[in-house]
């Protein structure tokens, strides 16, 4: 059952940033408009992640540590149909499994909430507390139980930049959202929650960068195109600087960055890539969703089409007046 329970973690926790992900993702689930991370040394001493969501009933904070127990959503295909983003209810269990965790919760207003320790995927500890209505979880010494997984993480510099990579993203998508990150005592990103995405451009590139990004939008009866793409002058030397977020989830889709270099391509240097925010919104039924944990490739149906007018659109950004 431990052994278990630690190769299915090896699924969900591949490294520091996977925890990252399922954390923030949860605080997403429960609604919260402020969520707060802190982080120790990339991640491998300490992530600790403060949401002001719809917090966890005193009842099912146990629950939410049991494998399968409780998940939001029961198929692969419900992903894009509710708003929610998880979906395998294995998240917790996978992480306390390789942790040491410390769970408050309150899902009310009346200053009293649970507080709950996991070692090693066993409950140490469940408590009434004094606690404001949401969420706050901290996860420490991560693979301290298995030492062959602890051997493979990478720098903490290494770490940091996949957990930075991920945050900024996610308050890409999400820019209603306050979302800040501390690594180490220093401030790597902080955005206000305005519902402006080009304001979280500037918080994540800086605020030249978001000066110089041209709006574009486009519809048709499949597809709403929304977003901004840079200058040709403002370049990158790779594709990291574009960002995919379909129906308010962030994504990775090989199509769409293939269309961006493809529009860029008469624009920009050779090895020149450029800094892209593309939101796209269609039924869930155009969308084929590989859910494996880790990442989030999905294929579109109708992609001709979709890229027909994502290029279109993004050709007609670069040759107006602006430029
Ligand atoms: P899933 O997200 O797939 O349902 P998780 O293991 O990630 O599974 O979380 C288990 C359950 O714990 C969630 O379904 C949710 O009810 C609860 N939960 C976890 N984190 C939070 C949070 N930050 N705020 C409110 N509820 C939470
Ligand atoms: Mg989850």
């Amino acid at each position: 059952e431990q052994l278990a329970n630690q190769i299915a973690a090896g699924e969900v926790v591949e490294r520091p940033a996977s925890i990252v992900k399922e954390l923030v993702e949860n605080a997403i689930d429960a609604g919260s408009t402020t969520i707060d991370i802190t982080v120790e040394e990339g991640g491998l001493t300490s992530i600790t992640v403060i949401d002001n969501g719809s917090g966890i009933h005193e009842a099912d904070i146990p629950q939410a540590f049991l494998r399968h127990a409780t998940s939001k959503i029961t198929t692969s295909s419900d992903l894009f149909r509710i708003a929610s983003l998880g979906f395998r209810g294995e998240a917790l269990p996978s992480i306390a499994a390789v942790s040491r965790i410390e769970l408050v919760s309150s899902d009310n207003n009346d200053g009293i909430g649970t507080v709950i320790a996991v070692e090693g995927g066993h409950i140490t500890r469940v408590e009434r507390c004094n606690a404001p209505l949401g969420t706050r979880i901290v996860v420490k010494d991560i693979f301290y139980n298995t030492p062959a997984r602890l051997k493979y993480m990478k720098s903490v510099q290494t770490e940091i930049g996949h957990i930075a990579d991920y945050i900024n993203r996610i308050a890409l998508a999400h820019p209603a959202i306050s979302i800040s990150l501390k690594h180490n005592g220093n401030a790597i990103l902080q955005t206000i929650g305005s519902g402006d995405r080009l304001q979280v451009i500037a918080a994540v590139y800086g605020r030249n960068t978001a000066k110089a990004m041209q709006e574009i939008s486009a519809e048709d009866a499949d597809y709403t195109i929304r977003g901004f793409v840079s200058r040709p002058e403002l370049n990158r030397s790779n594709r990291n600087g574009i960002t995919v977020i379909v129906n308010g989830r962030y994504i990775r889709s090989f199509a769409i960055n293939q269309v961006l270099v493809t529009a860029y391509h008469t624009f920009l240097p050779i090895h020149r890539f450029p800094l892209a925010v593309i939101e796209l919104e269609m039924h869930p039924t155009l969308l084929d969703v590989n859910v494996h944990p880790s990442k989030m490739e999905v294929r579109f149906s109708k992609e001709q089409e979709l890229k027909q007018l994502l290029e279109k659109t993004v050709r007609a950004a670069l040759q107006s007046e602006r430029y």
